[in-house]
């Protein structure tokens, strides 16, 4: 048996660093970012889709479509922010699907990870096995989102408030990492926490 689990977080959380970790153990770790970004490739059916609904002006010169453009239009446009997760979501899942069994095909116990910041918006945490969710608290947050993206504190701040709360994330976990300690306490806490998968997944 194997295990698909999804791994989640508030921005800046370090579910990046988490993935990392895991997949230095062994695990499989699916990028849901890398993912859309793949779906959404000129000539795919998910790309059309969305010229449909922003128009041909959302287009970069090369034909990608320019996310920033897209952000803008749907920060302001909740119909159209819908319209498009509607577009993304099942097909980021069924991919991830897809790629799991693939894996699956070469190494039947596999633990597999999904990287994903919005599993929980997306709905997409009902076709995983276990949900794990990194926390860390606002004030540091705050200073690795600042530090990361090197945003101002006003910036960091508004992109923390646009998410779903942390407490809210966390009534979905199966599993919390607290990432609010140093690296090798993360590291630590990663280790047992892989261990325990790895025994779901035998
Ligand atoms: P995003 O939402 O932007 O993708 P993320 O949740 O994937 O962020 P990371 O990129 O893993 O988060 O971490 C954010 C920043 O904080 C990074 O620069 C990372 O190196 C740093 N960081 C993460 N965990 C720790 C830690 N325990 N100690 C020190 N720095 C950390």
């Amino acid at each position: 048996m194997a295990l698909l689990a999804g791994l989640t977080g508030g921005m800046g959380s370090g579910k990046t660093t988490v993935g990392n970790l895991f997949k230095s153990l062994g695990a499989h770790v699916l990028d849901a970012d890398e993912i859309c970004r793949f779906l959404v490739e000129p000539g795919k059916p998910a790309w059309q889709e969305i010229i449909d609904l922003f128009g041909n002006e959302i287009l970069k010169e090369d034909q990608t479509l320019d996310r920033r453009k897209i952000a803008d239009v749907v920060f302001s446009n909740p119909e159209k922010k819908k319209a498009i997760e509607a577009i993304l979501h099942p097909r980021v899942m069924e991919e991830e699907q897809k790629r799991y069994k693939d894996i699956l095909n070469d190494e039947p116990g596999a633990l597999v990870i999904i990287d994903a910041a919005l599993l929980i918006e997306s709905e997409n945490y009902r076709k995983v096995d276990k949900v794990i969710v990194v926390a860390c608290d606002e004030g540091t947050q705050l200073h690795r989102i600042m530090a990361k993206n090197a945003f101002s504190r006003e910036d960091a701040h508004r992109r923390m408030q646009q998410q779903m709360p942390l407490e809210e994330k966390i009534k979905f976990a199966d599993y919390v990492i607290h990432n609010d300690s140093d690296l090798s306490e993360l590291k630590k806490r990663v280790e047992a926490l892989f261990h325990q998968l790895k025994q779901l997944a035998v």
